[in-house]
């Protein structure tokens, strides 16, 4: 069992972490080692991906996390929350992805989707949908960026966000929205709210940028069936999105010309750095398997990892992981400091969070696919785990913009290109 001082070990980067931070990591992480590690692969419905195993699954684990308080931790206590730090946040996911990146997935999708209101101060909204999120029951948002013509192009910042093809238009007191989404974490079955990106008009560039709530319930918005996946087959649901004609009162609109104009760099800034800690978890899960498996696995009378071919492996994956999480830390306490780096939508930190993203997603594979060649063909059965870790991971190095995009926003934040 972990206790406070080895999770401060692990965590180098939280030494100045509250105790009160640290105890609920702690818990996340007793929680999974008892109660999630051993269904993982229940959560993708077992062999034969049967969707009631996994859903009945799913729903265990979530309400499991949601009572040791992870969907409330990060909001005040006025609105309900726990007041944990979001840099606790960060291990508190990655010690989620230990167990399931898609689990983590779908928690760190709630907070996500409230990051607008909070960026552009609308206290109304926060009001409106935290004391939900803080209830005691399991919730889903969803964050609709992506569309069928391009993810990756309404995040790149030298488009300002005129590829945007979902239209708001403003009609008395209301915004009509018409578009297509595909993809959104959460889509279908999120209970609290859409944050949908649209354009007032593309030809405005930034300022023409709207992030507008749309209640789950609303009507004109429907959606495909789900995609089937190569991992988070059951954990992340992802549809397409229709709006048609969908009415929403005008103060669900956050950003919009003038100050807050770049809060969709913003999401995509936070959205990047929040991907190293699914990453890091599933990378660690994958060394502890391998570690274990090595230990006990024999060629020729001795135990694989003592073989110093072996070794050098699992010390180069030690030292990858490591490299990853003080990496990430380090970049998360920059985003916390805005007076001093500025905000992570813009180039400086932009950069940051991209390459941080990049480089944990390119570790995790890497660690992933060498714990399976240590491991044999073992590695490669359904039983060990590290084939559904591999499945699982892929996607966090695609979503957002995948790595050309994050290392082009990386190259940004040193000199100015458009193309
Ligand atoms: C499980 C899952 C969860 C997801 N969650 C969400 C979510 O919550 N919200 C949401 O909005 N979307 C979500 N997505 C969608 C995802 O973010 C996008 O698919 C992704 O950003 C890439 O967009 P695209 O698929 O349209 O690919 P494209 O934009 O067509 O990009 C394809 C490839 O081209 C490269 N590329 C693109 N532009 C450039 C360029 N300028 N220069 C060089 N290379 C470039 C990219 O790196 C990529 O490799 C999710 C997808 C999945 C599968």
């Amino acid at each position: 069992m972990a206790s406070i001082l080895d999770l401060r070990k692990k965590y180098l980067g939280a030494a100045d972490a509250t105790d009160e931070d640290m105890r609920i990591v702690q818990a996340v992480r007793e929680y999974v080692d008892k109660e999630i590690m051993p269904r993982r692969q229940d959560l993708d419905g077992g062999w034969h991906r049967n969707e009631e195993l996994a859903r009945k699954t799913f729903e265990k684990v979530h309400q499991g996390l949601v009572d040791i308080g992870v969907q409330k931790a990060i909001w005040p206590e006025s609105l309900g929350g726990l007041n944990v730090s979001s840099l606790a946040f960060e291990m508190v996911i990655e010690e989620i992805s230990r167990g399931d990146a898609g689990l983590a997935t779908h928690i760190g999708i709630v907070n996500w989707t409230m990051l607008p209101a909070h960026l552009g101060g609308r206290t109304d909204l926060l009001q409106e949908f935290i004391p939900k999120i803080c209830d005691d029951k399991p919730h889903g948002c969803c964050m609709a960026i992506t569309e069928p013509s391009g993810g990756t192009n309404t995040e790149d910042p030298t488009q300002h966000g005129r590829t945007i093809q979902t239209i708001a238009s403003l009609e008395g007191d209301e915004w009509v929205i018409n578009g297509h989404k595909i993809w959104p974490s959460g889509a279908s079955i999120a209970d609290i709210t859409y944050c949908v990106v649209c354009t007032t008009d593309p030809g405005l560039g930034d300022d023409g940028v709207a992030l507008i709530y749309v209640p789950p319930e609303a009507k004109g918005m429907s959606f495909s069936t789900p995609f089937q996946k190569m991992g988070m087959c059951w954990t992340d649901t992802n549809t397409e999105i229709f709006f048609d004609n969908v009415r929403v009162p005008k103060k669900n609109r956050v950003a919009g010309p003038g100050r807050d104009n770049k809060i969709l760099h913003d999401i995509v800034g936070f959205g990047r750095i929040g991907t190293c800690g699914f990453a890091l978890g599933a990378a660690q899960a994958c060394f502890e398997i391998v570690l274990d498996w090595t230990k006990n696995r024999e060629i020729a009378g001795r135990p694989v990892r003592n073989r110093s071919l072996h070794a050098y492996i699992l010390g180069e994956m030690a030292q990858k992981i490591e490299s990853a999480r003080a990496y990430s830390m380090q970049t998360y306490k920059m985003v916390r400091q805005s007076k001093l780096y500025g905000k992570p939508g813009e180039s400086f930190l932009l950069s940051k969070c991209s390459a941080a993203k990049e480089y944990n997603c390119e570790v995790s594979i890497w660690v992933a696919n060498k714990a399976m060649e240590l491991m044999g063909s073992y590695g490669y059965a359904f039983e060990y785990n590290v084939e559904k870790y591999l499945r699982d991971i892929k996607i966090l190095q695609l979503w957002l913009g995948g790595p050309q995009r994050a290392l082009l926003d990386t190259a940004l934040g040193y000199y100015s290109f458009e193309w």
